[in-house]
């Protein structure tokens, strides 16, 4: 079936209302932090440690680089699995001071090269490595979730069901826009915690009359 990306989208933007960019953070770094921490875990669980890191007033890499990884620990317990998160937050500070902690000498990186480093970091896989480069350093990477691949194999597309193939398909039917990669992501998470559900609400849904699932085909 084919699938209009652009149409979708537009339709998705009528229907929520999201904060432009979509991903809650203050600055770069409260972004990337929070890319890391979000890891099987919901976002409520990510603000309370955020939280803590903030009311300590360690939100600075270079802060968290030498604290110490018991009190990061406890800093990052309401995330979960903070004893693995907190080597990952390490590993990840390691790599990050390779750049003197600089966003801006990151952001003169292209793009693949940063992935690729990003990947190479123990306890970032490409899910968290394309929300660090897209919402932190406003590099075009589409990131795939769960979400995405759930709404979009109902709605009809017929691609492979890994992240690569789906993360080909956006980024080759999308203009080069990071707001539109931004927001879609976000909308595509609204649109499946709301309506597009493991026990998907088809009866309300927006795109009930096009969605191959709706239709039973
Ligand atoms: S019609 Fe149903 S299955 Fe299709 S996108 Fe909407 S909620 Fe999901």
């Amino acid at each position: 079936m084919f699938i209009n990306l652009i149409e979708i989208y537009e339709t998705l933007k009528k229907e929520y209302t999201i904060p432009e960019g979509w991903w809650p953070g203050e600055n770069q770094f409260e972004i990337m932090l929070g890319a890391l921490l979000t890891q099987n875990t919901n976002w409520n669980n990510v603000v309370k440690s955020l939280e803590n890191i903030k009311n300590k007033n360690l939100l600075y890499p270079e802060k968290l680089y030498v604290l110490d990884i018991e009190e990061l620990q406890k800093l990052i317990k309401p995330s979960g699995f903070f004893k693995v998160k907190a080597k990952y937050v390490k590993n990840l500070l390691e790599w990050f001071k390779k750049y003197d902690f600089s966003f801006e000498k990151l952001e003169k990186i292209d793009k693949i090269t940063l992935r690729n480093e990003l990947l190479s970091v123990k306890g970032i896989g490409k899910e968290t490595a394309d929300s660090i480069l897209l919402y932190s350093l406003n590099k075009l990477s589409f990131v795939i979730d769960a979400y995405t691949k759930r709404m979009f194999s109902r709605l009809g597309l017929n691609i492979k069901s890994d992240y690569d193939a789906y993360q080909k398909f956006f980024e080759e039917n999308l203009p080069e826009n990071i707001m539109i990669y931004k927001n879609y992501h976000g909308l595509i998470v609204e649109h499946s915690k709301n309506i597009c559900k493991k026990k998907p609400l088809c009866e309300n849904c927006i795109f009930k009359d096009l969605c191959k699932y709706n239709k039973g085909a």
